[in-house]
């Protein structure tokens, strides 16, 4: 290092490594750590004149690691074409549609990563003392508020991280209401249709599940919720739409009779796309709803994060929520905004303020929405659902046939037992007609269930163009023509072994080789 001080510039396209090879189509993409060449960085540093002061002036030693830590070293160059070429390897998002039941893998507009990189947003450090942040504390504050008139809730924590975490929360909400009512309760009733995680977060919230089988109209069976509904129930979790599709007929009876025994009722509203601006879980008596702002609200996700999964709750929860919490505050001198813990709080769900740039584009999609946007999203998110649904009637059995909300759940049963085709190979195939896999195989009480969600985001000339490959799948298959089996053929990776990639997962990659 020279003796001077440094400014950190970018270097153009240092010892570059990029190929001409095409994006799609590559076996095999090395690591980042197998790019890495000793010595190579994305930036130099340039000389000023002025003196330059070693790390060990500028750092108490006993804060300074041994050793440098073992990071690629690339060039700029070579770091945006591995990126690039990741991003479209398999399947891109940006290429082409993304049908992932329960997923929502709407587009999301880029509008929202724009006021998420900005640099008053983005380069805040999440401890800073509040009258520095007074911006990010009315945006959350107002995105509170935004998400409590679509929910019709009192309150909300924007803290928990995903849908799960808000599903937790929502949980040890439900225990501490309880618990200052002086009652144990030790049950949770959950639909056999719902989405794995809620069985796992009440287990984790230290109930026990009580599942309630669906009737035949692929709704909750009010006679068999009747039948384990007592005083040790502290709750029902139910998504509505449910996992099927179809909005839960019977909402304001189920809401009656929860109630009625004591129990609480919680929302499952990681997927709003089919209610917004239409109807609101607290006018339908609900007590506690999570809302997936990743899945809604337009954060990109997959792959892992990150997400958002804010909890809002009706008037008599507010006092519980985790703390602490943004807020208004009356004080005319001082700050406008601050920090304050409800006075029964349940504590912290999340280190510092949950994924705060989620919440910025998640209030910024909400912005330039207004009412009249979101409603239409929820108008056109079930229209698409619906036209799916009737165009592929002739194709595959619809699970429960009538109109569906946001998605649509078919059944390739027929199709396996004629022709040995089953729904993952139907998903496989897909993949080779450029579209990304539906879901497969939930709800688990749906045979060989596909589940289609287009999302309010695609053309009517995409999902024609998505209905005719299935279409042209399911054909190819009754022609006896049974390939789909060896699906996908073109794609970089082929089928992967599930139930090894699951029990022997290797998520990380040693850098040093050994
Ligand atoms: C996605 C989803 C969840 C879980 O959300 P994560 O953010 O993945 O934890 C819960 N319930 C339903 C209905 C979902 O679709």
């Amino acid at each position: 290092m020279s003796e001077t001080r440094s400014d950190v510039i970018p270097r153009a396209a240092a010892g570059g490594r990029a190929t001409s090879a095409p994006i799609m189509g590559r076996a095999a993409e090395p690591t980042i750590f197998e790019l890495s060449e000793s010595g190579r960085s994305s930036y130099q540093l340039r000389t000023t004149g002025i003196p330059e002061r070693s790390l060990a002036d500028l750092i108490p030693g006993d804060h300074l690691r041994p050793e440098a830590p073992p990071l690629a070293e690339v060039s700029e160059r070579d770091l945006v074409a591995h990126f690039t070429r990741l991003s479209a390897r398999q399947f891109s998002v940006d290429l082409g549609a993304y049908p992932l039941g329960s997923c929502t893998m709407k587009y999301n507009p880029k509008v929202c990563d724009a006021v998420a990189g900005l640099a008053g947003l983005a380069q805040v450090h999440p401890g800073a003392p509040a009258h520095l942040v007074q911006g990010w504390l009315e945006i959350l504050v107002d995105l509170e508020a935004a998400l409590c008139e679509i929910t019709g809730m009192a309150a909300a924590t924007l803290q928990p991280a995903a849908g799960a975490a808000g599903e937790l929360t929502g949980l040890l909400l439900m225990r501490a209401w309880h618990d200052a009512n002086g009652e144990q309760r030790r049950r949770v009733i959950i639909p056999d249709s719902a989405h794995g995680t809620n069985p796992a977060s009440v287990t984790l919230g230290g109930y026990e599940v009580t599942t309630v089988p669906s009737d035949e109209r692929g709704c909750v069976d009010m006679a068999a919720l009747r039948s384990v509904l007592d005083t040790d129930v502290a709750g029902i979790m139910l998504t509505n739409p449910n996992t099927l599709g179809l909005f839960e007929e019977d909402i304001a009876e189920v809401a009656e009779a929860v109630h009625e025994v004591g129990g609480l009722l919680y929302y499952d509203g990681a997927n709003l796309n089919a209610i917004l601006g239409v109807v609101r879980p607290g006018d339908m008596g609900f007590d506690i709803v999570h809302m997936n702002l990743h899945k809604t609200f337009a954060t990109p996700h997959g792959g892992g994060g990150p997400g958002a999964g804010p909890v809002a709750v009706s008037e008599r929860l507010v006092d519980f929520l985790p703390g602490p919490k943004p807020a208004r505050l009356d004080d005319e001198s001082g700050d406008r905004f601050g920090w304050i813990t409800p006075p029964r709080s349940i504590g912290r769900v999340h280190g510092w303020h949950g994924n705060a740039l989620v919440l910025a584009r998640a209030l910024t999609y909400i912005e330039v929405h207004g009412a009249d946007g979101l409603r239409r999203v929820a108008e056109r998110a079930v229209l698409n659902a619906n036209w799916i649904r009737r165009r592929l009637a002739g194709s595959f059995d619809v699970a429960y046939d009538r109109p569906c909300m946001h998605e649509v759940v078919f059944s390739a049963s027929a199709l396996r037992k004629d022709e040995g085709i089953k729904a993952l190979d139907v998903a496989k195939r897909l993949l080779e007609e450029g579209f990304h896999s539906p879901t497969v195989y939930f709800p688990l009480i749906v045979d060989e269930a596909l589940m289609i969600e287009p999302t309010e985001t695609e053309s009517p000339q995409t999902l024609e163009a998505l209905a005719d490959a299935l279409e042209r799948i399911v054909a190819e298959a009754r022609s006896g023509d049974h390939s789909a089996t060896e699906a996908p053929r073109t794609t970089p990776v082929r089928r992967v072994d599930e139930a090894r990639a699951a029990r022997t997962l290797v998520p990380t990659f040693d850098a040093r080789g050994d």
